[in-house]
């Protein structure tokens, strides 16, 4: 079918309107009207091909909430008119260990990824949420309760999936302890989901320009971490940190902070990270980790989550043609929030 969306001709180059196809539903596919498509910080680390496997044109978005149009012969799971989210993987081979536990993030033939990765069966390019309308393979895209307000559900499949897989695999709860670093789209999810699952959580930021939002969605505490006072004073006060930086940054300066046999999960910038000191980690057993996105079931459980406790990711709505503005200020950091993309305003 033929669509339009919002894609980089190149590395780093600003985003323009691209018409393109979408490819005919396979049996067990569903088409998409995309309504709502969330912008995430690995959007422009993709546009700018900051990790090296980016293929352009290239359409980013993997926060997508959509409505059904079309529905393969063999689906079962929508009708045409119900709502469906898709987040940042839409295939992988079903077959082994991990896509059996639902870890399809851990696909031991590699997952294929919502946008830039080749699809398994006819090997083009994906392409990913800022645009009209998606094709994807049923069990990819997840359903929506009546009770999600569409217009700020779809971060909830990035930014909140990211932050809330490593929240259940540390086993987070009322008695744990847990920081954050970071306040963004990732950061203030993590912030919801935490206090939410009943933890006492400190919002880390580099300021306190973000403090009065920080307390108002759920953190029970802010550390700003040039503060060296502060920061000593909460030495070993936490069981788990979610580290959401987008870039490399000096870890010894948060790793004190774990309690013994805490852990400090990246789930921000990847690549090398240069020295860090072992003695904090052999000392407490603490530990250094790293955690991607999260499977599909576990994606279900998070949407499921939020409509039962009520939490939605704070949204910011814009129109797809705001798109390099807002990656501007995104790349500022200077906002708590996500911007959202109202796909209503665009037209093939
Ligand atoms: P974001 O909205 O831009 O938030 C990142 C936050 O990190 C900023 O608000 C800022 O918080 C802090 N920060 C930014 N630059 C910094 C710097 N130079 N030094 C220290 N702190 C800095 O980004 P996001 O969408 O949450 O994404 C965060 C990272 O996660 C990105 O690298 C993205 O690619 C990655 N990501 C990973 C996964 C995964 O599967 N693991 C999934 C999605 C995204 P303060 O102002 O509060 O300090
Ligand atoms: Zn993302």
């Amino acid at each position: 079918m033929k669509t339009v969306g919002y894609a980089a001709q190149g590395a780093g180059e600003h985003l323009a309107p691209w018409h393109f196809d979408r490819r005919q539903a396979r049996p067990n596919d569903v088409v998409m009207e995309i309504l709502y498509c969330g912008i995430c910080h690995t959007d422009i680390h993709m546009r700018d091909n900051d990790w090296g496997f980016a293929h352009y044109p290239l359409v980013p978005g993997h926060e997508i909430v959509g409505r059904v149009i079309e529905v393969g012969s063999q689906v079962t799971k929508f009708k045409v008119g119900d709502n469906g989210a898709v987040g940042c993987m839409v295939d992988s081979c079903q077959e082994c260990d991990q896509c059996k536990k639902g870890n399809e993030q851990f696909c031991r033939e590699g997952n294929t990824m919502t946008y830039s990765s080749p699809d398994r069966i006819d090997g083009a390019i994906t392409q990913g949420g800022y645009s009209k309308h998606i094709v994807v393979r049923e069990d990819f895209v997840c359903t929506l309760s009546d009770k999600l307000d569409l217009s700020r559900t779809a971060p909830i499949l990035c930014a909140g999936i990211t932050t809330w897989s490593p929240l259940r695999h540390w086993n987070i709860g009322p008695s744990s302890r847990v920081a954050v670093i970071g306040m963004g789209g990732l950061g203030h999810m993590a912030v919801k989901l935490a206090s939410a699952l009943g933890a006492s959580v400190t919002q880390i930021s580099r300021s306190l320009k973000k403090k009065a939002v920080a307390m108002e969605i759920g953190a029970d505490a802010f550390l700003v971490s040039t503060d060296a006072d502060a920061m000593k004073a909460a030495y070993n006060g936490f069981d788990l940190i979610i580290d959401t930086i987008p870039v490399k940054h000096d870890l010894d300066v948060y790793v004190p902070l774990l309690d013994i046999d805490g852990t400090l999960v990246i789930v921000g910038a990847v690549g090398p990270w240069g020295e860090v000191d072992g003695a904090p980690l052999l000392l407490g057993r603490r530990s250094v980790a790293g955690s991607p996105i999260g499977g599909i079931r576990e994606t279900q459980e998070v949407l499921d989550f939020c409509a039962r406790k009520n939490i939605l990711p704070e949204c910011k709505i814009i129109r797809p043609d705001e798109i390099n503005d807002a990656f501007v200020t995104l790349e500022k950091a200077d906002i708590p929030y996500r911007f959202v993309m109202d796909m209503s305003y665009l037209h093939v």
